[in-house]
């Protein structure tokens, strides 16, 4: 097909600062659902940490807003490494400040950028965990919610919410849930759930 190539919208700091304001909200709405399903399959605490570290990093981006969003990313992983005393926080951390610094220090950033800093954040997220695909973790989620984020925010937070669904079947070979074994089948991941809700909240702020 002949014609122009078509621009990119580009994405600023503030931007990312209105996701990650919006995940905060969303975590808060949430939390009860997810320290029931961290009830089930872990210690019950997954909504509160999370509750907390968003909190922080909603306190910090509005106290020193960060110029571009690499940085914006970057404190916020930092903020949740601090602030969450769970597995999770170090991994949401790692996530989003691998997925910042691999941004640089663009002050904007097309869709198809972020995608690709993304699953840079996801690659650290695996290694750091160890975890794959499959495992009943916040990966099954974030592995196919930057995939699709390549094609458009609304098809990342489909397979985000389709794949934390799919959790509910399968073992859990990492974390705590994983010390249940086979009981851990039949309730779905409260870290995939989360990773949904964070990717629900970078669509929203893109619609
Ligand atoms: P904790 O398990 O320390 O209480 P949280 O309850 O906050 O921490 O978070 C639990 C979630 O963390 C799990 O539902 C899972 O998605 C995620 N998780 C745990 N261990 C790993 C791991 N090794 N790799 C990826 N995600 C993990
Ligand atoms: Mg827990």
């Amino acid at each position: 097909m002949a014609g122009e190539p078509e621009t990119e919208t580009e994405y600023g700091a503030e931007f990312f600062r209105a996701w990650l304001t919006a995940a905060a909200v969303a975590v808060d709405r949430e939390a009860d659902r997810l320290t029931e399903l961290d009830s089930a399959i872990g210690d019950a605490d997954h909504g509160a940490n999370l509750k907390r570290g968003f909190a922080a990093v909603g306190a910090t981006l509005e106290k020193e807003p960060p110029a571009t969003p690499g940085a914006v990313l970057a404190t916020a992983g930092r903020q949740l490494i601090s602030t969450v005393g769970g597995a999770s926080g170090p991994l949401f951390g790692t996530l989003l400040r691998r997925t910042g610094k691999a941004l640089g220090e663009a002050p904007a950033v097309s869709r198809t950028t972020l995608a690709e800093a993304l699953t840079a954040g996801v690659a650290a997220v695996a290694q750091l965990g160890g975890a794959q695909v499959g495992d009943k973790t916040m990966l099954d989620a974030l592995t196919p919610a930057a995939e699709a984020l390549r094609t458009s925010f609304a098809a990342a937070r489909e397979a985000a919410e389709a794949s934390a669904l799919s959790t509910v079947p399968l073992l859990a070979r990492k974390g705590r849930a994983s010390y249940l074994g086979e009981r851990s089948r039949g309730h779905q991941d409260p870290g995939a759930t989360s990773s949904a809700l964070l990717i629900a909240a970078l669509a929203e702020v893109a619609a």
